[in-house]
């Protein structure tokens, strides 16, 4: 890549945020946007009746700030979605696909906004222009061509309303299939599969007040500095109120660390707030052996002291507790100590923070979902909990934090390749079909398909799917296997730059944008990550008089397609209050919803979890086994995780500095301890290619510039999607089928000069 020929490897800072933080939002906001739109996007982002933001799904406080209710990514994100440049008709005519593959995800997403629909053929060397009509007959006719509904595929991505994600899903189960992947499949579906097994609803249970209300919270395999900022806000207020808070992570982060919070002076010119009073730097992956060696030491310590465990809560609301015991005690605890990497005084460090305490909030990001025992990892962190009497109290719980500002919202509209039982019933009788039953495809599945031509049409409703799957070539393989490749997008993004016999890509509104139908401003609605669904309302001009909304896409899909439908498409579309009036009927816990969404602050979810109601089958929350990773490893093996950097947002790359680790200029790195460095004879910024060998194939990446840097001896870290080539698709995680993104074997090699 080009930028890695300036790459300066510095010094990471110790800590996050501060005054830097605003000047860098200014910088990043005012290059792209004009003064007026960043002001107007600005005052609006993340207020009451505003605009939500379009990056993380970190909830709003009930109070906003004046100052600003966002962080530096958050304005990084409307810089991003808003921005004044265009990627017009000129543009495409400009650059054939052979120059953009040449160019980096980073240039492509500066391109600007896309302004008109536009379409390629095979053997065409550059995207052309095409009329919305031509557009939506291709997809009718493409989709009505197919033997069978099932060779399609309809991929969404966070971004999407619960509107616009309603309405896809009901006209996807109308044209007869559940293929319904969606990016979850890719990040959360492993907490998804757990909570729900154990605890009877695949969300979290907290709320903001909760973790003000905290005495200690557990953060496992997470970044909030960098993928959902203003967490540090609440973790803040936290520690303010007397919480203790124990990160768990391979490496050290600036903001676990400490948090300079910018709008307080303390956090300008001051020292800032410690955030973490114990860290635990765990061996890659590791976090089953450390949550059972945490649990036999507190075992052993309720012999003397049983009120240690609750065993009340146990009693009361919990099943399969005996047999838990009986594996944690018979664990050898030298074995798992060993395995975690870490010091047996520091575990020690750990019980003795948990021992006293009965509020626990268990967070959590991608370091424990995107690995084969994945689903493992999240029941692990369930049984402490329980064991405590953590959960379903106040200032207790469990609190997966989603990376997508909506991703939560679009499974709760039905956005899922398997769906309950309850929604199909719903939708044949509030819709008069009868929709299909089996099983669909998820993410991995979906590419599967693809790649042995039994799915012909991929859809997507945003995101940048080649980019956020993994086996990136494999994938792209897959995608110009089909006939029609089809992306409802706001940016340029390295997806469309392959495509099956027809690629077409459909410019839809963003978060940003105000769309106005029948003299009346249209508002769309979202669920953050701790299920409190509100509304938002985009106040810029959208880029062009081209781009449709995105519910309005979906119904010019659907008539272009069905040829037979009781629903009114136009109807739903000429005001989206009548798609959330269908919604209401159709979701549970939506009852009321035009009205309950007036509310400024939006509206709670029902969560048994919550409230201590478990939905399982007995009613009760359910202890469980599970394995260690069994992951072998040869000698010169490394366990590879991929990462974000601080210039990133998912797939979308901002810029190319990672200042939190002193990385500038600069994204193929690969971060290694020093003695692994020194052991590989390798020095600071020499290239390596990285390869590993799963099912007898050979995946390399090449020109990682070696950083050495604190991570445990035998982990390594590399950004994403840099190094997703070397995931292989079928490395996924029991249950699940999250992609093992964070527990790849890998080994280096120095390149030749
Ligand atoms: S924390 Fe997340 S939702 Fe909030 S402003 Fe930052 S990126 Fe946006």
């Amino acid at each position: 890549m080009k930028e890695s020929k300036n790459l300066t490897i510095g010094v990471p800072p110790k800590s996050a945020a501060g005054i830097k933080a605003v000047f860098i939002s200014i910088q990043q906001i005012t290059k792209r946007m004009s003064f007026y739109n960043t002001f107007k996007a600005l005052k609006n982002l993340n207020q009451k009746k505003g605009t939500d933001c379009p990056g993380c799904a970190w909830p709003d406080p009930t109070h906003r700030s004046k100052l600003g209710e966002f962080c530096e990514n958050g304005v990084k994100a409307i810089a991003e979605e808003a921005m004044d440049k265009r990627a017009n008709s000129a543009f495409f005519s400009k650059y054939s696909l052979s120059e953009l593959k040449k160019q980096s995800d980073y240039w492509l997403g500066q391109q600007g906004r896309l302004t008109n629909p536009m379409i390629i053929e095979s053997g065409n060397s550059n995207y052309a222009p095409i009329s919305w009509e031509k557009a939506y007959k291709i997809i009718g006719e493409n989709l009505n061509n197919l033997s069978n509904p099932n060779k399609a595929t309809f991929y969404t991505s966070g971004r999407t309303s619960n509107e616009a994600a309603f309405l896809y899903q009901l006209f996807v189960r109308m044209y007869g299939t559940n293929n319904l992947p969606d990016c979850s499949n890719m990040c959360h579906e492993s907490s998804g599969a757990a909570l729900y097994n154990t605890v009877g609803i695949g969300k979290g249970s907290v709320t903001l007040n909760d973790l003000y209300k905290a005495e200690l919270i557990l953060i496992f395999g997470q970044n909030p500095a960098t993928n959902h900022p203003r967490m540090l806000v609440a973790l803040e207020k936290a520690k303010k109120n007397g919480a203790k808070i124990v990160s768990i992570n391979p490496l050290k982060e600036a903001g676990l660390v400490n948090f300079k919070n910018p709008q307080t002076a303390k956090g300008i010119i001051g020292k800032g707030t410690t955030i973490s009073d114990l860290y635990l730097q765990l061996k890659i992956n590791e976090d089953v052996a450390l949550l059972k060696a945490v649990m036999y030491k507190l075992f052993k310590k309720a012999a003397t002291s049983p009120s240690i465990i609750d065993s009340n809560f146990i009693n009361n609301k919990t099943i399969d507790f005996e047999s838990f015991k009986k594996e944690i005690t018979s664990q050898n605890i030298e074995e798992l100590i060993t395995r975690t990497g870490l010091n047996e005084s520091e575990i020690d460090a750990f019980v003795d923070l948990i021992v006293p305490r009965k509020k626990i909030i268990a967070c959590w990001g991608m370091g424990l979902t995107q690995h084969v025992n994945g689903v493992d990892n999240i029941q692990e962190v369930v049984n402490l909990l329980l064991m405590k009497g953590s959960i379903g109290k106040e200032g207790a719980g469990t609190c997966p934090v989603r990376g997508h500002s909506n991703v939560q919202g679009d499974r709760t509209m039905g956005i899922a390749e398997r769906p309950s039982k309850q929604l199909l019933e719903k939708i044949s009788e509030n819709f008069g079909f009868t929709p299909p039953k089996e099983s669909g495809l998820s993410v991995v599945e979906s590419i599967a398909a693809m790649h042995q031509e039994k799915v012909k049409v991929f859809i997507a409703m945003g995101g940048n799917f080649l980019s956020a799957a993994p086996d990136t070539n494999f994938t792209e393989q897959a995608l110009e296997k089909c006939d029609l490749t089809v992306h409802i997008s706001t940016k340029l993004n390295r997806s469309h730059l392959t495509h099956g016999k027809i690629g077409l890509i459909l410019p839809s509104m963003g978060r940003t944008d105000k769309f106005i139908q029948n003299g009346k401003e249209e508002f769309v609605t979202v669920e953050n990550s701790m299920g409190i669904v509100h509304s938002s309302q985009g106040k810029l001009t959208p880029p062009s008089s081209m781009v449709e909304s995105e519910p309005l896409i979906v119904a010019n899909i659907a008539k272009a397609t069905l040829k037979q439908s009781k629903v009114d498409w136009d109807f739903l579309t000429n005001d989206f209050g009548n798609i959330r009036d269908l919604i209401d009927k159709t979701i549970a816990g939506f009852e009321n919803y035009n009205e309950r969404v007036k509310n400024p602050i939006g509206f709670e979810l029902p969560n048994g979890a919550r409230t201590g109601n478990f939905t399982t089958p007995t009613k009760k929350a359910k202890f469980t086994v599970n394995k260690v990773s069994q992951t072998k490893f040869d000698n010169n093996e490394f366990i590879m995780m991929t990462t974000r950097s601080h210039d990133q947002f998912n797939t979308t790359i901002y810029g190319l500095d990672d200042r939190y680790r002193g990385i500038y200029n600069g994204r193929m790195v690969v971060f290694m301890n020093e003695e692994d460095v020194a052991n590989l004879n390798l020095q600071k910024g020499d290239l390596v290619s990285l390869y590993n060998n799963y099912s007898n194939t050979k995946r390399e990446v090449s020109g990682f510039a070696v950083v050495p840097y604190n991570i445990p001896k035998g982990c390594l870290a590399t950004y994403f999607p840099e190094a997703n080539p070397l995931v292989p698709l079928e490395l996924t995680a029991h249950i699940s089928h999250t992609p093992s993104s964070k527990s790849v074997k890998v080994k280096i090699k120095k390149m030749e000069v």
